[in-house]
């Protein structure tokens, strides 16, 4: 088993195993959580007390430092099973906290030194889900993160959000050409008009958890937003129904957060980020997919606070939005099938109130003879006739011919004229 060409500097640490039990079949990548020079970081792990190690460090100059040999599983990842197959990385942050940013120059080199860990070790192709269910399935995804091992944050946000960025990179490196992306853009013009959005959310749950928006103005939202930014916002829309259980919530983001798309609700309880009202929360989302969607600037000052952490373009289209907006790869897919149900949605016709029930009266007849005929009209034929005083009940008023307004008998033998008639 060899090191790779890119060290740049070698100090070996005895906190090893010598040698690793399993086959070089992962990669895992972590933050120093501080801004340590190769050398530093050597110097760390120098001491049999220290009781930690990483195959490799990258500096925030690029360089590449060799602390356990690949042969030997290094004490990195706080689990055995993963350190005796996976090669271990630690890269210099140049900022000192939460998301833990890297340099340029170390992400660059950090892509470098793993593809070139691949293709010597047989790695045909880096595979990234996001998904601790799939450790050990490197058939599946075969770059693992501290995080799923002990409670940390490592390797931070900032290089968690890169690792797909990283795998792409990888493959391009191992001859992989990345499928050309297929499937329904995040850019574009919303097709479904506000009502609709509106009407379908009320479909779902007749009392969305809004704040000082109701259901339509919510909906208008997305499709002012979205057109600003070039961004489908009536897909969004759908988006959120997903996020917020058709804004039910009742996961870790509340209501009065106006964050309708779990931005920074990483898992585990973090509720994210909080939005002083339900459009600067909309616009945050909008932004947020254009930082996925396209690299065009965007056209309002920025209030999405993770904007700056994805690599822009990197999903162009809903499907890609899996395992990179959420953990779950079938996201994208989800966000779709409630699109397909707007656009199959009918906005129920309006209800047209059902005319007032007539209300029969009486009447007593004025003509000394007056004709009953078989409808409301001189042109219907006499049925018979009824005389001055007596007293008839009209179930129906009509207009006809020859009187200006005809009343049926409540007998339905006819229709008479009420010019002839008084009430009763
Ligand atoms: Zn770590």
């Amino acid at each position: 088993m060899s090191n790779s060409p890119l060290v740049k500097y070698t100090k070996l640490s005895p906190n090893c195993t010598k040698p690793r039990n399993h086959a070089i079949d992962t990669i895992t990548i972590h933050c120093m959580a501080g801004n340590c020079t190769i050398e530093t970081c050597g110097e760390i792990f120098a001491p049999t007390s220290r009781q930690a190690s990483s195959n490799y460090g990258v500096g925030t100059d690029g360089r590449v430092g060799l602390y356990v040999d690949e042969a030997n599983r290094s004490w990195c990842t706080s689990s055995g099973a993963n350190d005796h197959r996976a090669v271990t990385i630690e890269v210099a942050n140049d900022e000192n906290k939460e998301p833990w940013h890297v340099s340029d120059k170390a992400l660059a080199a950090t892509i470098e030194l793993v593809a070139d860990i691949c293709k010597r070790n047989g790695i045909k192709k880096l595979l990234w889900q996001g998904d601790k269910n799939l450790v050990g399935q490197v058939d599946k995804q075969n770059m693992t993160v501290h995080r799923w091992f002990a409670a940390k944050s490592c390797p931070g946000d900032y290089l968690y959000s890169k690792h797909g960025y990283i795998a792409d990179e990888v493959n391009k490196r191992l001859g992989i050409t990345p499928p050309a992306p297929t499937g329904t853009p995040i850019t574009g013009k919303a097709i479904v008009t506000a009502e609709t959005l509106a009407a379908f959310l009320l479909s779902k749950n007749a009392a969305p958890q809004l704040n000082g928006v109701d259901a339509l103005g919510l909906a208008k939202l997305y499709i002012s937003e979205g057109d600003i930014e070039g961004i489908r916002g009536d897909v969004a829309f759908c988006q959120s129904c997903v996020e917020t259980g058709y804004w039910k919530f009742g996961n870790d983001v509340k209501a009065a957060q106006n964050n309708f798309a779990g931005i920074g609700a990483t898992g585990g309880g973090v509720a994210g980020a909080v939005f002083p009202t339900a459009q600067i929360g909309v616009r945050a989302q909008i932004q947020h997919l254009k930082a996925y969607a396209n690299k065009d600037a965007l056209k309002q000052p920025t209030v999405d606070p993770r904007f700056a952490l994805v690599t822009r373009g990197v999903a162009p289209n809903w499907e890609n939005l899996g395992g990179r907006w959420a953990a779950d790869t079938t996201y994208g897919a989800k966000i779709l099938a409630v699109y397909d149900a707007v656009k199959a949605f009918k906005t129920p016709a309006p209800v047209t109130p059902p005319p007032a029930a007539f209300k029969s009266y009486t009447v007593k007849i004025t003509a000394s003879v007056l004709n009953y005929r078989s409808g409301a009209g001189t042109n219907f034929k006499i049925n018979g006739t009824v005389k001055k005083g007596e007293v008839y009940t009209i179930v129906e008023e009509a207009n006809g011919e020859g009187a200006k307004k005809w009343g049926q008998l409540k007998s339905k033998a006819g229709w008479i004229s009420l010019d002839y008639t008084a009430k009763a």
